[in-house]
């Protein structure tokens, strides 16, 4: 894939196989003033991790190629020893207990249930940015 490197640092990466949930997504996503890229699988969205630096990652969990969960795991163990941690929030459709705890224990830091609702995800980008602006202040 092909990242546009001018948003490098200062973009939001979603990852989400599913078309009418991109769709949303990318609605959503339009309504603040960040630039935002989509991918549709788990190799994908750390790809773009790697090229783009994102502010923060929404990962759809299950994906082909490579889930969610998978993707998360790998971009901590990248992380690890590095000092970095990207913001990630899982999406799941899974609202079954259980499910919650696996996507924090790969390292998911929040996550949300589907369907997307777009005021809470707007709302989730409002938090985690402001909550890593404060604390780069500090
Ligand atoms: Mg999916």
């Amino acid at each position: 894939m092909n990242f546009d490197l001018n948003i490098k640092g200062k973009c939001i990466l979603s990852a989400e196989d599913n078309e009418v949930n991109q769709i949303v997504l990318e609605h959503t996503l339009a309504e603040q003033d960040l630039p935002f890229v989509i991918v549709s699988n788990g190799e994908e969205a750390i790809a773009g991790w790697q090229a783009l630096d994102p502010l923060m990652i929404f990962m759809d969990i299950s994906m082909p190629v490579m889930n969610g969960i998978e993707a998360i795991k790998k971009i901590r163990e990248s992380e690890a020893g590095t000092g970095k941690h990207v913001p990630i929030a899982a999406l799941t459709a899974h609202a079954l207990s259980g499910d919650e705890a696996r996507m924090l224990e790969a390292g998911a830091d929040y996550y949300l249930t589907k369907p997307i609702n777009p005021n809470l995800l707007l709302a989730k980008i409002s938090e985690i940015l402001d909550s890593n602006s404060t604390r780069a202040i500090l």
